[in-house]
């Protein structure tokens, strides 16, 4: 870069650092600040636009243009060169802007004169707060190196943006962080709560983005790179049990902190005058943006990498720790860009809920937050950056919208939407100790599916009548190595204890697809969800199935117990597996442990082929259970975790009613009792068909079980049967018309 930029831009940024520290009005340091800029870049026109809302940026301060257009001029996001800029979040530079595409003229500033045009997104951590934008009557492209000086120029706009030092009159220059916003977003729990916001990893505050000596500051990145460096080295010998994924992430750190161009970048700003946390946040936010228009699965991933490390980098700088010592606030909901089962563990029940930037709905975080009943929201894109902790928020997890900071009439609605949900729930509890009896007179078994010691204590307060599916892998997931069999063993014996007698499922491992093990290496599998998965690794390593078998036995000793296998395709793989089951008991006989008094084995149907099997197969089995989300997803090959495929196919379709009613009359012809414990089950109008056709037990989450019994006392199921036949005659795709009509006819 020419000596006169560079000592130009250090002046600059010395300048409006003075501006920063100066006690005057936003407007006045606005006003000052477009003077600096125009006459230390050689340029006619500066001009500063701010947002005013989340669509509208607002001409906030202008040198060069009419000053009457100030707080006049508005564009919406993606008008005319500025609000491209600041959509895109990409430097425009041209020396013919009317020629340049989405050109819009706005008569009122009096730029028609001017025909160069460089607009410069003033974004912070990715965040777009504005446009800093220079123009000049000779058509001239601005250099490289002016753009660059430019940029550092916007970087210590946005963090005096943030820092509120153009706070003034008018929606543009009103306070950060204070403004209501709406975040929409993905559902992974539903359900309503009001709450304020907890970050699980506070923002890091950078209170001096300009540098008082450029040759220090540069030995302050310096030694902050070499404590990165080492720390990251650090991780990658002193973990011993990590998935081969796990090293990659490491390695691919440890690559970015050697990066030359990464260092050199952040070098040259603070060359130019930015303080070092000011560059390696100008840096990150390139970054973000790149990251968010990538449209490469890995190469997003080694930007988020590179998004960490920034993080780590800012952390070292400032000293600030994750832990800043804010204490949770009643009714925390947890806020960030997303989270391991492990970590959210550690938070415990007290949360009401969590929003997440990322997350997938099949994540193990979503396990969690599913198994604590507490609603889940996930893609809420840009939320880490807006939410201050103590903030108000409003989760919607049934309309999949998160309100930040509220104004009273949003509150207001949402508080009696989420009262009128507790009054169906006081009406649920009222029903809680009487059977899900239908008006025929048909009782319904309702269960409550677990997976953590916190679901227990729902087992009275639902109503349900037993544990219709213990996922075991949930205690497998959370750990960071294999536990033991008699920790596994101590943990059944707690669960056996908290249901007082009432039946517990214990389903034997089911990892594979999406729930890996930490501590297991991670296949590499083109289509894990048909892959290397739940029975099928359970019989390639029968070691972990005796040993989890053991645990439940020694648990039961002297209870009944039940046991069922997940993802059984076959028969063969049902006889291998209670195989291996017996031959457990006569060891553990051998050994004079006490038995089970009692042991069933049953198997659940996930895979369309199992309903064809020999009916040796079903007089063999104890029981059977539809596991309806991984059922589903092989019948109409749409897969589970994809959202674009996911709700295409209803549950109330034809064929898979039909197809459901064949294995009722399976069950049926061999004695065997059968089960739902898919997500559907605990949907009342899906609960009520699965229990027209034939169902006699669903399992289901514990919040729902109020609800489907609810329905299933106001039903004659005989008539469902009727609506549901008639509209199958009549070659519907699926009954759900047909059986919403009926029941809205019923009142
Ligand atoms: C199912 O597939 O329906 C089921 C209950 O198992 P999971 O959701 O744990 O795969
Ligand atoms: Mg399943």
């Amino acid at each position: 870069m020419p000596d006169r930029l560079e000592s130009e831009s250090r002046k600059l940024l010395g300048r409006l650092r003075d501006a920063l520290a100066e006690s005057s009005a936003g407007q006045d340091r606005l006003d000052r600040i477009v003077k600096l800029i125009a006459s230390s870049m050689l340029a006619e026109v500066c001009s500063i636009y701010l947002f005013r809302d989340a669509e509208t940026l607002e001409l906030c301060a202008t040198e060069g243009l009419q000053p009457e257009s100030v707080h006049q001029t508005r564009l919406r996001l993606g008008e005319g060169l500025v609000g491209r800029a600041a959509k895109s979040r990409e430097v425009i530079n041209t020396a013919n802007a009317p020629a340049e595409k989405g050109f819009r003229y706005m008569p009122e500033t009096g730029e028609e004169r001017y025909s160069s045009f460089c607009g410069v997104p003033i974004q912070r951590v990715g965040n777009a707060l504005g446009v800093l934008v220079i123009q000049s009557k000779a058509a001239r492209e601005f250099t490289a190196d002016e753009v660059y000086a430019l940029e550092v120029v916007a970087m210590v706009l946005a963090e005096m943006t943030e820092l509120g030092a153009f706070v003034g009159e008018g929606a543009a220059l009103s306070a950060r962080h204070q403004q209501p916003v709406t975040f929409r977003a993905g559902i992974a729990q539903e359900g309503a709560v009001e709450g304020r916001v907890y970050l699980h990893e506070p923002r890091v505050v950078v209170t001096n983005p300009v540098a008082d000596d450029p040759t220090a500051e540069l030995e302050r990145l310096r030694a902050a790179i070499e404590t990165l460096r080492a720390s990251v080295d650090d991780m990658l010998t002193q973990t011993t049990t990590v998935s081969a994924e796990q090293v990659q992430v490491m390695e691919t750190y440890r690559m970015f902190a050697n990066s030359r161009s990464w260092i050199r970048r952040m070098e040259e700003d603070v060359e130019l005058g930015l303080s070092a946390e000011a560059a390696v946040e100008k840096e990150q936010s390139f970054a973000r943006t790149r990251m968010s228009q990538a449209t490469d699965a890995y190469l997003r991933d080694r930007m988020h990498d590179l998004d960490d490390l920034s993080n780590r980098l800012l952390r070292i700088l400032t000293g600030q720790g994750n832990d800043t010592g804010a204490e949770m606030p009643e009714n925390p909901i947890l806020v960030a860009r997303n989270i391991g089962p492990g970590e959210l563990l550690e938070y415990g029940k007290k949360l009401k809920g969590i929003v997440l930037e990322e997350g997938s709905v099949g994540s193990h975080a979503a396990i969690v937050a599913r198994a604590w009943a507490i609603p889940l929201l996930i893609h809420a894109e840009g939320i880490t950056t807006e939410a201050l902790n103590g903030d108000t928020i409003l989760v919607d997890g049934d309309q999949g919208l998160v309100h930040l900071r509220p104004d009273d009439t949003v509150q207001t609605a949402f508080r009696d939407k989420v009262a009128m949900a507790a009054r169906a729930q006081e009406r649920y509890a009222s029903i809680r100790d009487l059977p899900a009896t239908d008006l025929s007179g048909r009782t319904i078994e309702l269960n409550m599916n677990a997976g953590l010691m916190a679901d227990l204590p729902s087992l009275s307060g639902s109503g349900a009548n037993g544990v219709g599916l213990f996922r075991t892998e949930l205690q497998f997931l959370i750990r960071n190595q294999m536990p033991r069999r008699a920790e596994l063993s101590a943990l059944y014996t707690r669960v056996m204890d908290a249901a007082k007698g009432k039946r517990v499922v214990f389903r034997t491992l089911d990892i594979g697809s999406d729930k890996v093990l930490p501590y297991m290496k991670a296949l590499n599998e083109p289509n894990p969800a048909m892959g290397w998965r739940a029975i099928r690794v359970g019989l390639d390593k029968p070691g972990i199935l005796r040993m989890q078998v053991q645990a439940l036995m020694r648990a039961s000793a002297g209870r009944p117990l039940t046991i069922m296998f997940p993802f059984i395709a076959q028969m063969e793989e049902f006889r291998s597996a209670r195989a291996e089951v017996l031959k457990t008991l006569e060891r553990e006989e051998i050994l004079g442990h006490s038995l089970p008094s009692k042991l069933e084995i049953g198997a659940m149907l996930e895979t369309p082929g199992l309903a064809f099997a020999p009916d040796t197969f079903f007089n063999e089995v104890d029981f059977i259970s539809v596991g309806g989300n991984d059922l589903k997803q092989f019948f109409f090959a749409a897969d589970r975790e994809n959202e674009m495929v996911r709700r295409r196919y209803d549950t109330l379709n034809t064929s898979f009613l039909n197809f459901l009613e064949q294995v009722v009359r399976r069950c049926e012809a061999a004695g065997k009792p059968l089960s739902f414990c898919g997500e559907d089950a605990g949907r009342p109008i899906e609960a009520m068909c699965f229990a027209a056709i034939g169902f006699r037990a669903l399992s289901m989450r514990a919040p729902s079980v109020g609800p489907v019994k609810h329905l299933l006392r106001r039903v004659n199921l005989d008539e469902a049967k009727a609506v549901i036949d008639e509209a199958r005659n009549r070659g519907d795709q699926s009954v759900r018309k047909a059986v919403t009509d009926w029941l809205a006819g019923q009142g």
